[in-house]
């Protein structure tokens, strides 16, 4: 049997295994998906262990993100962005990745959005980091808001041609824009959005970040402006999908696994 995983804290309401799990049933594979949750100061133990034990990869969430670097070669984009969501050990080294990163173009992608002009991306933190470097290696001038603004220009320093700013600049920054992301956590579990539904237009393609609940009310008022828009469970699904293509080689099963993940969101918002 094969054997993937994740580690983070708390992982038990997490997405992946029912994601994952989709794939592998659908592909008649003998393979589990598995969560755990090591104390910090194990976290180094328990990649080796893993390794050691024959698991083949782990998809790694908060609060290890920034740390799992450490014990890993990270490919040159998630060393940029300084995260790693996941763990190869199928080769001679642990090599690390951020999909999180190919889940913003994929899911763009999926929805024939080629970023090519301008790209706002609200929000400076992890989700913040991987969409701005991801979007600036697709070839677009990146403008990054953010409620703190010294985060955005601090991030925006890190990245050719990006700018910071703070989030009063929305309207003016999204006048030209082409693509709008939502990477801050405004809209999740509430009914609220970071940007002023008069910024939002029908050239605009708008991604959130946020996939609980699956349809935010940026994302309301994005479909109201006419622009295209992009729920959370998109990324979600190709971090997923690039994760599993990865360590398995095969490709993913795309329908299967957006439709087990859907399924998951709706029910656990049902539940809570
Ligand atoms: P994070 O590192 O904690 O960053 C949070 C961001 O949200 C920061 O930019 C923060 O601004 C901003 N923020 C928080 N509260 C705010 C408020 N009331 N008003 C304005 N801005 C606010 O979190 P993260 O890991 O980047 O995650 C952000 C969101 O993306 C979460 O909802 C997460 O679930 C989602 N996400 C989704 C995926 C996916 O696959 N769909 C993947 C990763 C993350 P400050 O810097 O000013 O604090």
């Amino acid at each position: 049997m094969q054997v993937f995983g994740l580690v983070g804290s708390p992982v038990s309401h997490s997405l992946s295994p029912p994601l994952h799990g989709a794939a592998y049933e659908e592909l008649g594979m003998d393979a589990k998906y598995v969560t755990f949750e090591p104390d910090g100061e194990d976290l180094a133990p328990a990649i080796e262990g893993a390794r050691a034990l024959g698991i083949r990869g782990l998809n790694v969430t908060i609060p290890f993100k920034r740390d799992a670097l450490e014990f890993c070669e990270p490919d040159d984009l998630t060393e940029r962005i300084g995260a790693v969501n996941t763990l190869d050990f199928g080769g001679n080294e642990i090599t690390g990745h951020n999909t999180d990163a190919v889940g913003v173009t994929r899911a763009l992608a999926h929805h024939r959005v080629s970023p090519s002009g301008r790209a706002v991306v609200v929000g400076a933190g992890g989700a913040g980091r991987a969409a701005a470097f991801a979007l600036a290696d697709e070839g677009t001038t990146v403008e990054i808001a953010n409620r703190t603004t010294e985060r955005a220009t601090d991030l925006a320093g890190e990245i050719d041609g990006a700018t910071g700013h703070g989030l009063d600049e929305l309207e003016n920054l999204l006048a030209d824009a082409d693509v709008l992301v939502n990477a801050t956590s405004v809209g999740m579990d509430s009914d609220e959005t970071p940007v002023p539904p008069e910024a939002l237009h029908s050239d605009l393609a708008v991604l959130d970040a946020v996939y609980s609940p699956i349809e935010t009310r940026l994302l309301r008022e994005a479909a109201s402006a006419g622009a295209t828009a992009i729920d959370g469970g998109w990324m979600l699904l190709y971090q997923g999908v690039a994760a599993f293509e990865r360590w398995t080689g095969r490709a993913a099963p795309v329908d299967v696994m957006n439709e087990a993940l859907r399924a998951r969101i709706l029910s656990d918002n049902g539940s809570n």
